[in-house]
């Protein structure tokens, strides 16, 4: 048993000062006590519950920083993307996730959801292990010692109607019966959850959809859902619907769902995904760095739709900043401030994260959730003088000095406590995947 001091916590009632938290791997007791006792560990500044990245594609963080010279849309990024993809096996996948999700731990992130897609190897065929490539994502993870849910995500063809490309062959298991049985053999473990994706509507034909949701099975089940305004385009043209309509008639909306992005949608659309209490997962810095545009946050919360946020494909890892984000969206789109209170921003980076990802214990300092604690810093250029009630609207990811997941310290000013340097990590598994 650990004892947590902590100068300020985010409970779940709202932000306290002075708190005792005991925890083994879990969190055994909560109280408010002026002193920190002699044998406590003591957290300074604003201590949050662990953060929940809730949209993560591993790979994509070695295209950071490379993507900018050339202008382009969205689609002419997805095909540098495709190119990295057809790099990526088994060994490498495993090097570059967990340098990445490293880069996760020291941000404060203590769960991640993997929308994982780079399922076969790159000519199609299939490894000794089907599930190799997922397989090196949950030792990644348990070596950067976060949890994760492997969003095992169905995906089948180029587009509606269009057969898959050449580069994106490894991704298909052929059928959403054949990639039913495949992720079938998957089993959770204490760090580890298996959940399902519906890559979009562009991928898995309107005949394969209600395959998924029956395998997805009360797990927790992901879709990319009006990104770009042509999915809806080619989804209307082929359908005489949208996306989310489609998604509807499936039976692939309801709480155990979260649609990521929800970018474009229709009124009816937010009265569908909110009255179902599907999740929405906002990416708000990819959506800025792809030119997808500013969804409806405000709401799809207020229509009934629980709010999480994700990195997608890393232009940052700051949980922080993607909280800020959200309401810096909304106060673009609307002309007006305040449309997420803190204690909002707080939910989405925390409790409304882990449930989306079917870890409905975690992300709260409670007893009974698990010992994740994120430690963000009052004394910096950035956070100094800030109000602690107010400090995520300030601070960043380098504000975040200390990380207990599980009720172990995983990081410390910016480094991590067992594979070390992040930023050497990273730089040698993305090297060798462009060389
Ligand atoms: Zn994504």
């Amino acid at each position: 048993m650990t004892a947590f001091w902590c100068e300020h916590a985010w409970l779940p009632g709202g932000l306290r000062s002075g708190v005792l938290v005991e925890a083994s791997d879990t969190i055994r007791g909560v109280s408010e006590v002026d002193k920190p006792p002699p044998d406590a560990v003591r957290l300074a500044g604003v201590v949050f519950p662990g953060f929940a990245n809730a949209h993560s594609h591993a790979f994509h963080r070695a295209l950071r920083g490379r993507t900018h010279a050339d202008g382009g849309t969205f689609w002419t990024w997805r095909a540098a993307m495709y190119r990295l993809a057809a790099r990526l096996d088994p060994d490498s996948y495993l090097r570059l996730a967990r340098a990445v999700y490293a880069e996760m731990a020291v941000a404060g992130v203590t769960c991640v959801g993997e929308f994982h897609y780079v399922h076969h190897p790159a000519d199609g065929g299939r490894y000794d292990d089907p599930n190799a490539m997922g397989v090196a994502l949950r030792q990644a993870a348990a070596e950067a010692g976060i949890r994760i849910t492997l969003l095992d995500t169905c995906y089948l063809a180029g587009g509606i109607d269009t057969p898959l490309a050449p580069e994106q062959a490894r991704f298909s298991d052929g059928s959403a019966d054949a990639w039913a049985r495949r992720i079938s053999a998957q089993r959770p473990a204490s760090h580890a959850r298996v959940g399902a994706a519906i890559h979009s509507v562009r991928a898995v034909p309107r005949a394969e959809l209600a395959l998924v949701v029956a395998a997805a099975a009360r797990r927790p089940l992901h879709v990319h859902l009006s990104e770009q305004p042509a999915e809806n385009e080619a989804c209307l043209a082929a359908y005489g619907v949208t996306p989310t309509d489609l998604l509807y008639e499936a039976g692939a909306l309801g709480p155990d769902t979260t649609a990521v992005h929800a970018t474009h949608l229709s009124t009816r659309d937010i009265e569908l995904l909110g009255g179902s209490r599907t999740g929405a997962c906002f990416c708000p810095t990819t959506e800025a760095d792809l030119a997808d545009g500013i969804g409806p946050a405000r709401e799809l919360r207020d229509a009934g739709a629980p709010l999480s946020l994700g990195s997608d494909q890393h232009a940052v890892v700051d949980p922080l900043l993607e909280a800020r984000a959200l309401e810096h969206g909304e106060r673009l789109r609307t002309g007006r401030r305040g449309r997420f209170d803190p204690g909002e921003l707080v939910t989405a980076l925390t409790a409304a994260g882990h449930a989306a990802l079917g870890w409905p214990m975690a992300g709260r300092l409670a007893p009974g959730a698990p010992a994740d604690l994120v430690a963000v810093g009052l004394d910096s250029v950035r956070t100094a003088g800030c109000a602690p009630s107010q400090v995520h609207l300030a601070a960043s990811a380098a504000d975040v000095h200390t990380v207990v997941a599980g009720g172990r310290v995983i990081a410390r000013d910016g480094h991590h406590e067992t594979l070390g340097d992040v930023g050497k990590l990273l730089g040698a598994a993305i090297e060798e995947l462009w060389t």
